[in-house]
């Protein structure tokens, strides 16, 4: 069986309070009667251009290292695991580029698979669609993210493991050492 970890992106594995407030300086951050912020501002913060304001998150670089050095230790014992990231951020080639260039940056490992979400689709649907394809293909493990991608983990009945951009949540999975030191 393939295995499979999930990873959010935005404040999970990065900060980007910065890139928030470059696209609120530079265009406003008007927002309309339900609270959302205008078509401008969304087109400034998703630029990825721009990524490279983000700052990383240590506590997160530390322990997907520490899941990327295991799984590679046992390769060799037929231990499959990759390591998906997974993104309400514009699916582009260039978006693509500059993320993994970022990542490379930040010290991070290289992950196996950063899945981008295509313009026009809603983020949390959108999830959800790709969740279900994923299940299909590995046996995820666990998934890390904020809030809003918990339900989404939860639904897929894998463990949902909740962090913040402050660093805090970060834990191994609980059925790490079964799948990978068993
Ligand atoms: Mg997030």
């Amino acid at each position: 069986m393939k295995y499979a970890v999930i990873f959010d992106v935005d404040s999970t594995l990065t900060n980007n309070r910065d890139r928030e407030q470059f696209a609120s300086d530079f265009v406003g951050d008007k927002k309309d009667k339900n609270g959302k912020r205008n078509e401008p501002w969304h087109d400034m913060f998703q630029d990825g251009r721009l990524y490279h304001l983000d700052r990383p998150i240590g506590s997160a670089r530390v322990m997907w290292h520490r899941l990327n050095t295991q799984v590679i230790d046992r390769a060799d014992r037929g231990v499959e695991l990759s390591f998906i990231l997974l993104s309400g951020r514009r699916d582009t080639p260039e978006n693509h580029t500059r993320f993994e260039d970022w990542l490379i940056q930040h010290g991070f490992p290289a992950p196996t698979r950063i899945i981008f979400r295509p313009v026009g689709q809603e983020t949390d649907s959108w999830k959800h669609s790709v969740m279900e394809s994923l299940i299909g293909k590995y046996e995820i493990i666990a998934g890390y993210g904020n809030e809003r991608d918990m339900p989404v983990y939860e639904e897929g009945g894998f463990e949902a493991i909740l962090v913040d951009e402050e660093g805090k949540g970060w834990k191994m999975p609980e059925r790490w050492d079964e799948v990978v030191h068993p």
